[in-house]
């Protein structure tokens, strides 16, 4: 018989329903929940465990759909000097002085700070390819996206050579639990050429479930580069390669479309400039759009076009990105940069960008996001305030100024980390 364990909770926000539910329980079987309801109409069995959760609200586990889990070691080490280009170069550079080791310690750091922040689902871009190992002993549910770029480099298909088998090297010791997926991101539409998307487009027809996530419309150098061939962006292209041509495309998410690689895209991560077409082309194809508020804001790029993308359908999940244009890997203080930026945008919406809508966004919303029969038991509890307030809003609210770590959380039924106190 599968173990089965009921949590106590002050209160449960299940988004899916409008109220919260008071002096709630949740029902866990193995991975999944099994029922949701109020204390007194739980059935006792012998067989079930109880655990009293006391004054906590208990939640979906948050999502963190973006993030760079090598460069949480660069947090503060790399302000912005001279534009978003020479950041991405003093980045670069930094990488290549980095050893594994150095890696390895950055990523744990970071899924630490993660844990502790009640991110139970992270997507990662894997630059040094370390995280893949590092995040299958965590218990965090994540994807972990290998990157591919070759910006500068002449043979694609030797890049190609060596990112297949650094993969297979990553990828190799079983076993590979359900938790954890893996797939490719090309870097960006302008660092990586079209034979190497090439190449990644034909492995990924041969594994269809493969997740896929890339950079794109972030900043304005890569509009300029499209819209008019020009800026620090074609400078250094131009410098790399003196036969270089102005993309055939007037947007980077209509170039990603003419390489026919919409199809196979999950997740357009960033998308500051995006024109109508591009709307119409992101929703199209269901690809879901990440907004990381903290980096954005470190960057001062263009405004995120929320209620565009709502209007039209396409749902948007939030990131932190990495440490190196960021101060934190809590997606608490995420919601509370997008609120602050977005003040028209309802306490119970923003919540929904880290919780059932951002699942979505990962093509995942029938089994993460909400506290519901049926879905995977991943689950955060913070503490209560003294008097749970009539309005859902200022519940979600108060969930959302949460700071410090949380006080449980629990990923695929499996009891991660529990702070006293
Ligand atoms: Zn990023």
């Amino acid at each position: 018989m599968i173990p089965r364990l009921a949590l106590f909770a002050r209160a449960i926000l299940t988004r899916h329903r409008a109220q919260p539910l008071e002096n709630a329980f949740v029902l866990i079987q193995g991975h999944r929940i099994l029922q949701v309801g109020e204390r007194k109409d739980l059935q006792f069995l012998p067989s079930v465990r109880v655990l009293d959760l006391g004054d906590t609200i208990l939640l979906p586990g948050l999502i963190n759909a973006h993030c760079h889990l090598d460069f949480t070691s660069l947090r503060g080490k790399v302000p912005l000097r001279d534009g978003f280009r020479d950041w991405l170069t003093r980045v670069a550079r930094k990488t290549r002085a980095t050893t594994p080791e150095d890696f390895k310690r950055s990523i744990s750091e970071g899924i630490r700070q993660s844990l502790d922040h009640g991110t139970t689902t992270l997507y990662d871009i894997a630059t040094s390819y370390e995280s893949y190992a590092l995040l299958k002993k965590s218990g965090l549910r994540s994807a972990v996206f290998f990157e591919a770029l070759d910006f500068g480099q002449p043979l694609p298909l030797a890049v190609w050579k060596r990112i297949l088998d650094r993969v297979q090297r990553a990828t190799a010791f079983p076993p590979h639990p359900t938790t954890l997926r893996w797939g490719f991101s090309p870097h960006t539409p302008y660092t990586v050429s079209r034979e190497l998307f090439h190449l990644v487009g034909r492995q990924l027809a041969h594994h269809r479930k493969m997740p896929t996530a890339i950079h794109v419309g972030e900043s304005r150098a890569e509009w300029e580069l499209f819209q008019k061939g020009r800026g620090a962006l074609a400078k250094r292209r131009s410098e790399l390669n003196p036969d270089w041509a102005k993309p055939h495309a007037k947007t980077p998410v209509q170039f990603l479309s003419k390489l026919g690689w919409l199809p196979k895209l999950d997740l357009a991560v960033h998308c500051n400039t995006v024109d109508g077409k591009d709307l119409e082309l992101l929703e199209k194809h269901r690809i879901g759009v990440v907004h990381c508020p903290g980096s954005h804001a470190f960057f001062g790029h263009p405004k995120f076009r929320y209620a565009e993308f709502k209007e039209w359908g396409i749902p948007v999940a939030l990131g932190t990105d990495s440490l190196a244009s960021n101060r934190s890997l809590s997606m608490f203080r995420e919601m509370r940069l997008f609120a602050q930026a977005n003040p028209a945008v309802k306490p119970s919406e923003v919540l929904s960008l880290t919780t059932d809508r951002a699942a979505e966004a990962l093509g995942e919303g029938k089994s993460l996001g909400q506290v519901r029969p049926g879905y995977l038991a991943d689950l955060i509890g913070v503490p209560a305030p003294s008097l749970l307030p009539k309005d859902p809003e200022e519940l979600a609210d108060w969930v959302i100024h949460h700071k410090g770590p949380v006080s449980f959380s629990m990923v695929n039924g499996e009891r991660l980390l529990r702070v006293a106190g």
